[in-house]
């Protein structure tokens, strides 16, 4: 069973809600501007409505006009706040120079002032109100600025940490300024009583679908005597303040769910819901003991939980809620390069791990205690799993097999850990600062021996946590702590690993101390080579620092080529698009200059000139890192992977020559989420080492890869096809639309699974 959580991204209908939408569709389907019969009803069901609006919104004065959503009514009283500041300037009087808004504002609001205030050529300074850490407006701030702003827009609660705003003390700041004032009452409808007309606000939206009633109607209200423009006009509906036959089935829903709010025994009260979150924050900390709340509960709708965990990403947390049911969202917005950290927890000031890792769990006040129970029992189950899996800080105790090779990625940035199951002894390369929490906790929950820390390069773009690791755990080193500066055991000539071998070969040219460590398996044949910045996808290291060797850089290419050839699979220092690994074969296609070195074709010095002419004007990378290579191709989404349900259903009826591979992780299934359809499992975490099975399948098999959403899946197609394998491909959109009956897909009625 689904237990959705993301309650201030939306609601459900409630069921009363529901039946009074459908009741104006079938019955009272008249058009309000009729003077017949079927029309006096339904204008008597649009002003019943608008009566119980005002009851509930405490707006017996002002206008309450029915809109498509909080988003319209945010447009409306941008546009008659600015339009009026406009016809005063024209009229010749000095107009206040700024527009303020709180600095956690929903995006409609800023973007509706920059766009009205352009619109109209008012060219007025817009300027966001700082928040403390604790989420609310600075007052003083406010208050020494209001006497200059036309407009001030502050929310009554936030959506993603369920802050609630001091209107009595925003009341108290703009007394005396001439400024008109907006609040966004989206979030606190029905939670918050807001009594409208008492306060001094000129404009309140509303959005109906944040409170059980349909998406696409929404309220406005507008204090007496406060300007309005209309945004729409036409039939003269709304007394010619908002034109446009009625949503009257909105509205009607909207009906039913403020009689719901009037007459009780539908939504919690205030004490309930705090008892609710009690209850959820406890569950929470006792699944993840180190969750750190993001906003005070004191002064926060009961409704909305926003936290985060050191050390696990919200993708990594979403991933694990959805595969146990609970819908939630990452408190901010994922790009394909990396999560956005979310600019509400940015302006309270909290630290970047915070606002780049937040979830928002948030409930619906009609949520029924036993929901919320249930959620508690999945969120305690999920704390388990992690600890299981070794994914929690602060757990010990697993023991079973690992694979032989971990990859960690810090925008762009890789790391490795080679891991030997039977010895029990492990190498990691490339450590990253910000990863030296999670490799010391892997290694430490796992009960593995450390044998060395080794550094491919001395990096340019960040630096290494080589010492940290060594001194936490302290390697069992030939000589204790006798290593090179690389981290490479002195006089040693390999580490052995079980039935693994690392060795050493010295690629000059990125940086004069550039390694390449190859490893090989007990029959002496070499599986895989750790190339470091040499060769990364689509690039080249580049050879610009002052540490560099250009003149050497030719001559380590032929000689990496001698020692790996063609198609031992490379794995890069970085690794900006998701290829995971490559090749040499796979870099000569991808790089000319590569090609030319490698065919022959240049000669040192050539290869260094042409190299140096890439190199001249290297951006920064997308993460704002410093590029270590000019890349040659860096389009993401270049290459069409999505294969339809429907189409791989056929496929799956129609050929043999199909692999299903279920890329989600082993958390994942073991929080229940439901394995699909005979797949192999390959969590994308350990991709790498499925690589080399992979790449040497038939070139006729399909690989469909499958995971939740379609975004993993894809990241696993687009990395096999450039290794070779052309028919890969990615189940669109993931198992999350995948058919519960092959007749739910269109087109695939007649295919039994
Ligand atoms: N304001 C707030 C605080 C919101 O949470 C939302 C929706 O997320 C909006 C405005 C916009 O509402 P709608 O998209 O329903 O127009």
């Amino acid at each position: 069973m689904e237990i959705y959580l993301d309650a201030n991204a939306t609601t459900p209908v409630l069921s009363q809600a529901r039946a009074a939408a459908l009741s104006v569709m079938a019955d009272t389907f008249g058009n309000p501007s009729s003077i017949h019969g079927s029309g006096l009803r339904a204008r008597a069901l649009l002003d019943e409505v608008r009566a119980a609006a005002r009851r509930v919104l405490g707006a017996p004065t002002g206008q309450v006009l029915f809109t498509s959503g909080a988003t319209e009514g945010i447009q409306t009283a941008v546009l008659s706040a600015l339009h009026s500041l406009r016809q005063r300037r024209i009229a010749g009087e000095a107009i206040p120079a700024r527009l303020l808004y709180g600095s956690t504002e929903h995006k409609a609001v800023p973007e509706a002032l920059r766009h009205w205030n352009g619109l109209l050529s008012l060219q007025l300074q817009i300027d966001a109100i700082p928040v403390a850490a604790d989420g609310r407006h600075d007052l003083a701030w406010l208050r020494r600025h209001a006497p200059e702003a036309g407009l001030v827009c502050t929310m009554a609660a936030n959506n993603e940490t369920g802050v609630i705003s001091d209107l009595d003390g925003i009341a108290d700041a703009l007394a005396g300024s001439g400024a008109l004032w907006m609040v966004d009452g989206v979030q606190a409808l029905g939670k918050l009583p807001l009594h409208l007309a008492e306060r001094r606000i000129d404009y309140a939206p509303f959005s109906g679908h944040k409170l059980y009633a349909p998406k696409g109607i929404g309220m406005l209200y507008v204090r007496d005597g406060a300007p309005l423009t209309p945004l729409l006009t036409g039939g003269g509906q709304e007394g010619a303040l908002r034109a446009g036959t009625e949503n009257m089935a909105g509205i009607a829903a909207l009906g039913a769910v403020l009689s719901a709010l009037e007459g009780g025994g539908v939504f919690a009260s205030a004490e309930r819901l705090q008892a609710q979150r009690g209850r959820l924050a406890s569950a929470l900390r006792e699944a993840f003991p180190g969750v750190v709340f993001n906003a005070p509960f004191e002064s926060s709708l009961p409704t909305t939980l926003n936290f985060s965990v050191p050390g696990m990403s919200a993708r990594t947390l979403l991933d694990l809620f959805d595969a146990a049911g609970l819908r939630m969202s990452g408190g901010s917005a994922c790009s394909a390069a990396r999560a956005q950290p979310s600019y509400v927890l940015e302006a309270m000031g909290l630290a970047a791990w915070q606002t780049e890792s937040a979830v928002r769990l948030s409930f619906g006040a009609a949520d029924s205690a036993s929901l919320i129970d249930e959620a508690c029992d999945r969120l305690r189950s999920c704390g388990e799993v992690m600890r299981a899996t070794c994914q929690s800080e602060g757990t010990h105790g697993a023991d079973g097999p690992v694979d032989l090779l971990t990859r960690f990625v810090v925008d762009g940035a890789c790391c490795y850990i080679v891991a030997d199951t039977d010895s029990r002894r492990c190498v990691v390369i490339d450590p990253l600062p910000q990863l030296t929490d999670r490799l010391l906790q892997w290694i430490r929950c796992r009960q593995f021996e450390l044998a060395a820390v080794l550094d491919t390069h001395s990096h340019g773009d960040h630096a290494s946590s080589a010492q940290d690791l060594r001194g936490a755990l302290a390697p069992s080193l030939g000589e204790r702590d006798a290593c090179d500066a690389l981290g490479w055991p002195t006089g040693g000539r390999a580490i052995e690993l079980g039935r693994h071998r690392l060795v050493r070969m010295p690629i000059p040219g990125h940086t004069q101390d550039s390694t390449a460590y190859l490893l090989h398996d007990d029959k002496d044949q070499l599986c895989m080579a750790f190339v470091g910045d040499t060769v990364m996808p689509g690039a080249l290291g580049r050879s610009d620092f002052e540490q560099s060797a250009p003149m050497d850089f030719a001559a380590s290419l032929r000689a990496l080529e001698q020692a790996v050839g063609p198609h031992t699979l490379l794995l890069s220092g970085h690794d900006y698009d998701n290829r995971f690994a490559t090749t040499l074969s796979v870099e000569c296609a991808a790089q000319p200059l590569l090609a030319a070195v490698l065919q022959g074709r240049l000669g040192d010095e050539s290869f260094a000139m042409e190299k140096a002419a890439l190199e001249r004007v290297l951006a920064p990378t997308e993460y704002q890192t410093l590029a270590c290579g000019a890349r040659s191709e860096c389009s993401l989404f270049d290459e069409q992977v999505e294969l339809p349900a429907a189409q791989l259903l056929a496929q799956m009826s129609a050929s043999s020559a199909l692999l299903l591979v279920d890329v989600r992780e082993p958390f994942e299934s073991r929080v229940g989420a439901a394995g699909a359809l005979g797949a192999q499992a390959v969590p994308l975490s350990s991709l790498i080492n499925a690589l080399p099975r992979l790449t040497q399948l038939p070139a006729e098999t399909s690989l469909v890869f499958v995971c939740r959403s379609g975004n993993r899946s894809a990241q696993a197609a687009r990395a096999l096809r450039r290794l070779g394998h052309a028919q890969a491909w990615s189940l669109a959109g993931g198992l999350a639309l995948w058919p519960a009956k092959a007749g739910d897909v269109p087109g695939a009625e007649a295919l039994a699974i």
